[in-house]
């Protein structure tokens, strides 16, 4: 059954933005732009295209996917400033819905700090910022940075206030990655509770992973009615960086039935935009990252992999081509046993008797006691070895040199 578009959570992705933060992520202006078309194929809901007041080369890149990528609202950051909402309105004329993403800190610290602004001057400043922006701007976001460490009461009268100067989404960012789950979840409780226009506007949450728990605490947002959440592929981002896209968006997708909910990502996409920003920034993922991690759907052990042979659902929660993956895969190697090795050999078209089958899962454990991940080319030469001197005609065998064993 499909979840109404109105209560579907809306995946608003900041790769080109915060994503482009993070050391060692620097996209060029063809980069970004190749990255927003992938991000558009994914069907995520907003793409933020960059903070176009930053610099000339960020404002010269947003044009870019302004003028060129279509699909998703586009959106631009902005300080709440005149100046810096001016350029962003020219950064994102072309396109074909427009957002300005106007963030101002709320949290008592950077009022002292950063800002040098009192409560009452804060809350004149987002009234001005985004009074003006309305009228520019096909849609207005309101974040009020560092929300996770602001007082829940000035946090409450600040998102009153931004709505009532016209934003309709208000993102609640975890700035620093300070917040954990439940408390989380109750903040925005909270402000549902507290804010008499709060249902004028959609809330949105931003979360960073200095704890590991940027999905974590996106997720128990989305369980206290947030529905738009701020991530980026491969979870890349200042510091420990974001909410990762993919993680979350398989959350809710294999979780509907506790969540209720979904979002409106081709998830079959998933591992494609992976491996293209990885291709573009060179930032590698780990190989156990959840969802798009090469072992994601990697078996080794004999008992899993006895288990997936007969039913994939027995260890595996989710269908690797809905990440876009081609099948699950055996890996062979001191874990495994005799159903994957067997298994391993049918796939190949060799067959032999049961007594050369023993011996040549003995050659290849002992090989696996030698190395940590034996190669293909050197599990054939073994069985080749033993099945082949019997007669054996396999194709797949006919072509194994005995190289490298
Ligand atoms: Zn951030």
């Amino acid at each position: 059954m499909q979840v109404p578009a109105e209560d579907r959570v809306k995946i608003f992705d900041t790769t080109l933005r915060d994503g482009e933060q993070s050391p060692g992520a620097s996209m060029n202006l063809e980069e970004k732009v190749q990255m927003a078309e992938v991000l558009a194929q994914l069907n995520v809901d907003v793409i933020e295209c960059g903070f176009p007041a930053s610099s000339e080369g960020d404002f010269a890149a947003v044009r870019a996917i302004a003028d060129s990528v279509d699909g998703p609202t586009l959106a631009g950051l902005s300080r709440c400033r005149r100046d810096d909402i001016a350029r962003t309105e020219l950064a994102l004329r072309g396109a074909k819905r427009n957002r300005a993403h106007i963030f101002l800190a709320t949290s008592e610290i950077h009022r002292t700090y950063k800002l040098r602004m009192n409560r009452g001057e804060v809350l004149q400043c987002l009234r001005d910022g985004l009074t003006l922006a309305r009228d520019l701007f096909d849609e207005v976001e309101f974040s009020a940075e560092d929300a996770a460490r602001t007082e829940p009461d000035f946090l409450a009268e600040a998102v009153y206030e931004a709505i009532e100067a016209g934003a309709r989404v208000i993102n609640i960012p975890d700035t620093v990655g300070y917040a954990v789950p439940h408390q989380f979840g109750n903040l925005i409780r909270y402000l549902r509770a507290k804010v008499p226009n709060i249902n004028k506007a959609v809330l949105s949450v931003h979360c960073h992973n200095d704890l590991g728990l940027a999905v974590a605490n996106s997720l128990a947002a989305i369980e206290a009615g947030a529905r738009q959440v701020e991530c980026t592929i491969n979870g890349i981002g200042e510091r420990a960086g974001n909410c990762s896209l993919e993680e979350l968006v398989m959350a809710l997708k294999t979780r509907r039935d506790y969540y209720g909910t979904d979002t409106g990502i081709n998830t079959q996409n998933l591992v494609y935009a992976s491996t293209m920003l990885t291709r573009i920034t060179g930032l590698a993922v780990s190989r156990n990252k959840a969802v798009v991690g090469v072992n994601a759907f990697a078996h080794e052990a004999g008992i899993h992999q006895h288990g997936v042979l007969m039913h994939p659902s027995t260890y595996e929660i989710m269908r690797p081509e809905d990440v876009g993956r081609a099948g699950n895969s055996m890996v062979l190697g001191k874990h495994s046993g005799r159903h994957a090795f067997h298994y391993w050999m049918e796939e190949r078209d060799i067959h032999c008797t049961e007594m050369q089958f023993e011996e040549a899962f003995n050659a290849f454990k002992r090989l696996c006691d030698q190395k940590k991940e034996p190669q293909e080319h050197e599990l054939l030469a073994i069985v080749r070895d033993i099945v082949h001197t019997a007669g054996h005609t396999s194709p797949v065998l006919a072509n194994v040199s005995l190289r490298g064993v």
